[in-house]
C-alpha cells in the first residue's frame, strides 16, 4: 500500500474560530455531505441569533482550508461539505437517478498524480473527481 500523504496534517484544535467550531458540530451530527444552506437553517432553528449564511460559508471554507472538511461538487450547482480524517479526503459515486451518493474509501488518483508530476513537470495543486451512474437499486440489475 502507497503511503496516504495528502495534505498536511493539522490537528481539529488548532487555529479554529468559534462560528467553525459550530459549523464542525453541525457537520458531525449530519453524518453525510450538507450544504451551507442546509446548516445555517438548521442553525437557525435551534438559535434565532446564529451567525448569517455567509458566516457559516467563510467557516466552512477555512476549515477546508485546514484540511478538515471537504467540499463536494455533485453536478447540481451546490457546494456541498463533509467532515474528513483531517487532511484527507475522498470520491463518490453519485447516481443519477435517486441522487443517493456513495463515498468511496480512499482516493486513488495519488500515484496518477506522481506520474503527471514527473512526466509532465507539472504541479499538481489538487482534482475533482467524482462518478456519475446509475445506482444497483436504479439500474435494476438483480434485484427489484
Ligand atoms: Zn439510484
Ligand atoms: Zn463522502
Ligand atoms: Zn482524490
Amino acid at each position: 500500500m502507497p503511503e496516504h500523504k495528502h495534505g498536511l496534517t493539522i490537528s481539529p484544535s488548532q487555529k479554529l474560530t468559534k462560528g467553525a467550531r459550530k459549523v464542525l458540530e453541525y457537520l458531525e451530527r449530519a453524518h453525510d455531505m450538507t450544504s451551507a444552506q442546509d446548516i445555517h437553517g438548521l442553525m437557525r432553528t435551534e438559535d434565532p441569533k446564529a451567525p448569517g449564511l455567509t458566516t457559516v460559508y467563510r467557516s466552512l471554507e477555512s476549515l477546508v482550508g485546514q484540511g478538515l472538511v471537504q467540499a463536494v461538487q455533485l453536478g447540481d450547482g451546490e457546494r456541498r461539505y463533509e467532515l474528513v480524517r483531517p487532511g484527507e479526503h475522498h470520491h463518490h459515486l453519485v447516481c443519477e437517478s435517486c441522487r443517493k451518493s456513495l463515498h468511496l474509501d480512499e482516493c486513488l488518483i495519488e500515484q496518477f498524480e506522481d506520474s503527471i508530476r514527473s512526466n509532465y513537470g507539472f504541479q499538481v495543486k489538487g482534482h475533482v473527481l467524482e462518478i456519475f451512474g446509475l445506482c444497483n437499486d436504479c439500474s435494476g440489475s438483480q434485484k427489484r
